[in-house]
């Protein structure tokens, strides 16, 4: 197999989504002084925003619900099934946690020694689900963004993953053909359903060793498991 072209996903494969999201809610615990309400504490805060937040995001990917509807809805969600009243809410919860969670850095175990190793060889791009400006400010903030040619985003290309659209826009833009293309990502739905779908050869990247049966190119627990395949 000859890849020329790697196109990564951002959240959860590179950037580590729940390291970053948990350091910001904590900061977001302590900034509205949440123990006042005596209901909750910061570890069930994270917990449940986990929960709520991936079931939105499921809603996002297959285009049920918009991102006006995560931002003004998610916290809503996390609180009130934490046993908040609606009006004891804190009305720039939604926008404090947007300024804070992106510019938290920590990427994913080994991303930094794979991607000089491949830096050489192939030529990389991200293409992710998530919004400009909030990945754009990740990017740099985790200093993963030197390491990438083109990022498409679905808000600038106009589709989503796991649409097969967004992912032959994709190939479109760079100029390649799908064999010279190889995608890497974390989501079954997203990444590696679309991406097959898309005939693109794929990468999964299961570090939670979940159970499948898509017929994967290549599967990976770790991204240092990379330098073996390519
Ligand atoms: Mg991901």
């Amino acid at each position: 197999m000859n890849y020329s072209h790697l196109l990564f996903d951002l959240d959860h494969t590179l950037w580590d989504f729940e390291r970053n999201s948990s350091e910001a809610l904590n900061e977001v615990y302590s900034i509205f002084n949440m123990q006042r309400f005596n209901a909750f504490s910061s570890r069930e805060f994270v917990d449940k925003f986990k929960e709520v937040n991936t079931i939105l995001w499921e809603k996002y990917d297959h285009d049920e619900i918009d991102r006006e509807y995560i931002r003004t809805k998610r916290f809503e969600m996390v609180l009130s099934q934490l046993g908040i009243k609606i009006e004891d809410i804190p009305e720039d919860i939604s926008s404090t946690y947007l300024s804070i969670c992106p510019t938290k850095g920590n990427v994913i175990p080994d991303a930094f020694e794979v991607l000089d190793y491949l830096k050489g060889s192939y030529e990389m791009h991200i293409i992710t689900n998530g919004f400009d400006d909030i990945q754009d400010t990740k990017l740099n903030s985790s200093n993963l963004r030197g390491y990438f040619d083109r990022i498409f985003t679905s808000e600038a290309v106009g589709y989503k993953k796991p649409s097969k659209e967004m992912f032959n826009k994709a190939v479109e833009m760079i100029g390649m053909d799908k064999k010279s293309c190889l995608m890497i990502g974390d989501n079954l739905e997203t990444d590696i359903k679309g991406a097959l779908n898309a005939d693109l050869d794929v990468v999964f990247f299961n570090p939670d060793n979940l159970d499948h049966n898509l017929p994967v190119t290549f599967e990976i627990r770790k991204l240092i498991d990379l330098k073996a395949i390519l």
